[in-house]
């Protein structure tokens, strides 16, 4: 007899030693798309789009779209970067079609990590992909955690003016699920710690107030950069090209190319929520913008 197919097996979960750090991350899920055109360089010639997607020797009608929160334990406090797609799609009728259910908690179990354990939960943005797994069926997740959230975000959903029509019903579900956290929250703008060795970073553009994270340790550094650049190829390779879940197009555009310089220049270790798994590389200049390097062992040594 033939041995059977076995299926897909592939990893979910990347630890490592950063300094004095210990840092995880965690595939919540990942969607298959398609695109990148015209969800990227809508506004391009879909040739041009497609043309670089083959340079690249990737599918140019079909992607692969993960979701990777980061976990940093400082050996102080344990915090999660983002929650994932949580219940989104069980709890809400209008994401069942497009959205997708998170594996998060069951994957930080296999790591190790109870929910309870958690201390902080820092939220990147408002999108659902990085609220969905703030609460399921009205609780919260993370029972212990507080929360930080930036001051700039929480206020321009809460606010709810300019939300575009794209994201009202986003806007709602900050509403439901994020809002009702602010009494156990702090609210945080660029620059601010929000532990020792990691503070928060200007990124705003692909939501009005995202923040990244610059993560030091022991001389170590790497920027969790959440959605900066939401394809490996596409965002980092044409950082100019519009890109339509980016709320604010332009400065999405301006943030990328100050981000994306900064972490060539500086040599920083990139966790990025959407590339691909384990979501983590570094940034080279290239002739005509930036390329994506996928760590090998550097994080291992
Ligand atoms: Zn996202």
């Amino acid at each position: 007899m033939p041995a059977a197919m076995q299926g897909e097996l592939q990893p979910t979960i990347y630890r490592f030693r950063f300094g004095d750090f210990e840092i995880a991350n965690i595939l919540d899920s990942k969607v298959v798309r398609d695109g990148p055109y015209p969800a990227f360089g809508g506004e391009r010639p879909a040739e041009e789009v497609e043309a670089l997607c083959r340079a690249n020797r990737i599918d140019p009608k079909r992607m692969e779209h993960p979701f990777i929160p980061t976990m940093v334990n400082t050996g102080r406090e344990l915090i999660l970067f983002d929650t994932g797609n949580g219940a989104l799609r069980r709890e809400h009728e209008q994401l069942r079609n497009r959205s997708v259910d998170g594996h998060l908690v069951a994957r930080l179990g296999q790591a190790g990590y109870r929910p309870e354990d958690v201390d902080i939960v820092v939220i990147t943005h408002g999108h659902p992909d990085h609220i969905g797994g703030l609460t399921e069926g009205g609780k919260p997740v993370f029972p212990k955690a507080r929360y930080v959230f930036g001051a700039a975000e929480f206020d321009f959903w809460k606010r709810g003016e300019s939300v575009r029509d794209a994201r009202k019903f986003n806007r709602e579900l900050f509403m439901q699920i994020a809002v009702p956290l602010a009494d156990r929250a702090s609210f945080v703008k660029p620059g601010d710690e929000i532990a020792p060795g990691i503070r928060a970073v200007d990124a705003a553009g692909h939501s009005p107030g995202l923040l990244a994270y610059h993560v030091e340790s022991q001389n170590k550094r790497l920027l969790i950069w959440a959605d900066t650049c939401i394809h490996y190829v596409v965002a980092i390779q044409r950082p100019d090209w519009h890109i339509d879940v980016d709320d604010i197009k332009d400065k999405a555009a301006e943030t990328r190319k100050r981000i994306l310089d900064m972490t060539a220049t500086d040599g920083l270790f990139v966790a990025g929520f959407h590339m691909p798994f384990p979501g983590l590389g570094m940034v080279e200049k290239s002739a005509a913008g930036f390329r994506w390097v996928p760590v090998a062992y550097q994080l291992n040594l």
